[in-house]
C-alpha cells in the first residue's frame, strides 16, 4: 500500500497518478473529509489556473520558478484545465486571464474527482493524524492508531494558513525531527496593517476599494482592495505581498500608493476637476465626475493630513493624490488568515522527483515545500503540478526499487 497523507489537491492528485498506475493507495487525512481548503478557495470562486503563456506563468514563482518548472511543464495550465474538463466541469476565462469553473464553486469539482478516485480503487482513512515515522523503518504513526506499514509515503500536508480547514503546520516537528531542513512558515498573500482613523474604520471596514492600482517600489498591481478593520487585504494586495511583508520585516513599515482611478491620467483628472460645478459640494463632484465611491472618497481625506483631515481645493493636488494615495504598512496580518504559506521543505532536501533526500521512499508535495506565488491559480496550479510529480515520482522509484 501506498500511503498519500493530505486530502488537499496536491494529495489527491498524487493518489490518482498512483492509482491510475496501478498502485493501491490509501489517502488519509486529519480531518473528517477531503479537500476543506479548496472547498474555502472555491468560496472565492475557485481560481483553478491562469490563461497567460507558460513563460510568463512561470515567472509567477519567483526564486523557486526553477525548481517547480519541470513539474508545471510537465503538468500545465492546459493538462489542467484538460483535467477539469474531463471531470465534467465547464471552465471559463475571466477578463483578467484567470481561468474557474463556471460552477464558481469547488464543491462539483471536488465531488467528481472523489468518485473517480474510488472508482480507481483509492481508499480514505479521514481522522488519522499523522505524528511522524515509527520504530520500525518503513512505518508511520497515527494519533491514537497502531502503527501502518507503507511500501511508499507522498506528504502532502499543506502550509500552515487557515489551520482550521486542516494544514496546521505540526508536521514540521515530525520532520525535523528526522534531520529534514524547513524554512520557517511566513503568511503569504496576507493583508497588512494600517493605523486608520476610528471614523475611517468604523465606517468604511469591509468595504471593496473596486479597479484599484497599488504601487510598491517599481510594481503595479491592479485588481480589488478590501479596507478591513486592521488594515488592508484583498487581490491587489496579495500580488505584491512578497516583497512588502520582506520589506515590513526589514524596515518596519512598507510605503506603497494607491491609484483610485488608473485608466484616467492624471492631466485628464485635472481638467475633470477644475470643470467640477461650483455650486457641488467637492464629493458630490468626485462621485458624478469621477464615480469615485464614498470609500474612495474618504480615503483622501483619511490620508490628508490633520487637523483638520481635508482634501486638498487644488485640482492638480487633488488629482496627484487621487493617482498616488499614500499608505503607510506597519505589519502583515498573521498566518491564521493568510491565503497561503511561504516556508516548509527547503528544495535542497528535496530530489527532482520531489523524493526527500534523507527519507528515500518519502515524497513531498504541495504547500508544504518552500515556495510561494501571488493568488491568480498559481497556488493550486503549483500544488497540483507537484502532486503529479511526486506520483510519478514515486511510480519510478517502486519500479527501480522493485527491479533491483
Ligand atoms: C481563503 C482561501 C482562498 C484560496 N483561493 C485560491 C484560489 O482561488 N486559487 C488558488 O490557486 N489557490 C487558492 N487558495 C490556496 C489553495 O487552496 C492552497 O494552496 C491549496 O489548497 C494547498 O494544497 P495542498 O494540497 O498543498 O494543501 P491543503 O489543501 O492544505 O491540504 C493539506 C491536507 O493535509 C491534511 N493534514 C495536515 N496535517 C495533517 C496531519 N498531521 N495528519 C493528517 N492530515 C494532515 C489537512 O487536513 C489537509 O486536508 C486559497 C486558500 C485560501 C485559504
Amino acid at each position: 500500500m501506498i500511503a498519500v497523507i493530505g486530502a488537499g489537491p496536491a494529495g489527491l492528485m498524487a493518489a490518482e497518478i498512483l492509482a491510475s498506475g496501478g498502485r493501491s493507495v490509501t489517502v488519509f487525512d486529519h480531518m473528517p473529509s477531503a479537500g476543506r481548503k479548496l472547498l474555502m478557495a472555491g468560496r472565492g470562486g475557485l481560481n483553478l489556473t491562469h490563461s497567460e503563456p507558460l513563460e510568463v506563468f512561470l515567472t509567477r514563482y519567483g526564486s523557486a520558478a526553477g525548481r517547480l518548472a519541470p513539474a508545471i511543464q510537465a503538468f500545465t495550465p492546459d493538462t489542467l484545465r484538460g483535467w477539469a474538463e474531463d471531470l465534467g466541469q465547464s471552465l471559463f476565462v475571466g477578463s483578467s486571464g484567470r481561468v474557474f469553473p463556471t460552477a464558481m464553486k469547488a464543491s462539483p469539482l471536488l465531488r467528481a474527482w472523489l468518485l473517480r478516485l474510488t472508482a480507481r480503487g483509492v481508499r480514505f482513512a479521514f481522522r488519522h493524524r499523522w505524528e511522524g515515522f515509527g520504530a520500525d523503518k518503513g512505518t508511520l504513526s497515527f494519533a491514537g492508531l497502531p502503527p501502518v506499514v507503507a511500501e511508499g509515503v507522498v506528504l502532502a500536508l499543506g502550509g500552515a494558513s487557515w489551520p482550521r480547514l486542516g494544514s496546521d503546520g505540526g508536521w514540521a516537528t515530525h520532520l525535523a525531527e528526522r534531520g529534514v531542513t524547513l524554512a520557517p512558515f511566513e503568511p503569504a498573500n496576507c493583508g497588512f496593517t494600517i493605523g486608520w482613523t476610528e471614523m475611517f474604520r468604523q465606517r468604511f471596514a469591509g468595504t471593496p476599494l473596486k479597479s484599484v492600482a497599488l504601487r510598491w517600489d517599481g510594481h503595479v498591481s491592479r485588481g480589488d482592495a478590501m479596507v478591513t478593520a486592521y488594515g488592508i487585504e484583498g487581490g491587489a494586495v496579495y500580488a505584491l505581498s512578497r516583497g512588502i511583508r520582506d520589506e515590513i520585516a526589514a524596515h518596519g513599515e512598507a510605503r506603497v500608493t494607491l491609484d483610485l482611478r488608473p485608466d484616467l491620467p492624471e492631466a485628464v483628472l485635472t481638467t475633470k476637476l477644475r470643470a467640477l460645478r461650483p455650486r457641488d459640494s467637492l464629493s458630490n463632484g468626485l462621485r458624478r465626475t469621477l464615480s469615485l465611491a464614498p470609500v474612495a472618497i474618504n480615503l483622501l481625506r483619511e490620508t490628508a493630513a490633520p487637523p483638520p483631515r481635508d482634501m486638498p481645493r487644488d485640482s492638480g493636488a487633488l488629482a496627484a493624490l487621487i493617482k498616488a494615495v499614500p499608505l503607510r504598512l506597519t505589519g502583515c496580518q498573521g498566518l491564521g488568515r493568510a491565503i497561503s504559506t511561504a516556508g516548509g521543505v527547503i528544495w535542497d532536501e528535496v530530489d527532482e522527483q520531489f523524493m526527500l533526500r534523507r527519507l528515500p521512499g518519502v515524497f513531498v508535495a504541495g504547500e508544504m515545500l518552500d515556495w510561494e506565488a501571488p493568488t491568480g491559480g498559481y497556488l493550486l496550479q503549483g500544488c497540483m503540478a507537484t502532486g503529479a510529480a511526486a506520483g510519478h515520482g514515486m511510480l519510478s522509484w517502486l519500479k527501480r526499487f522493485e527491479s533491483a
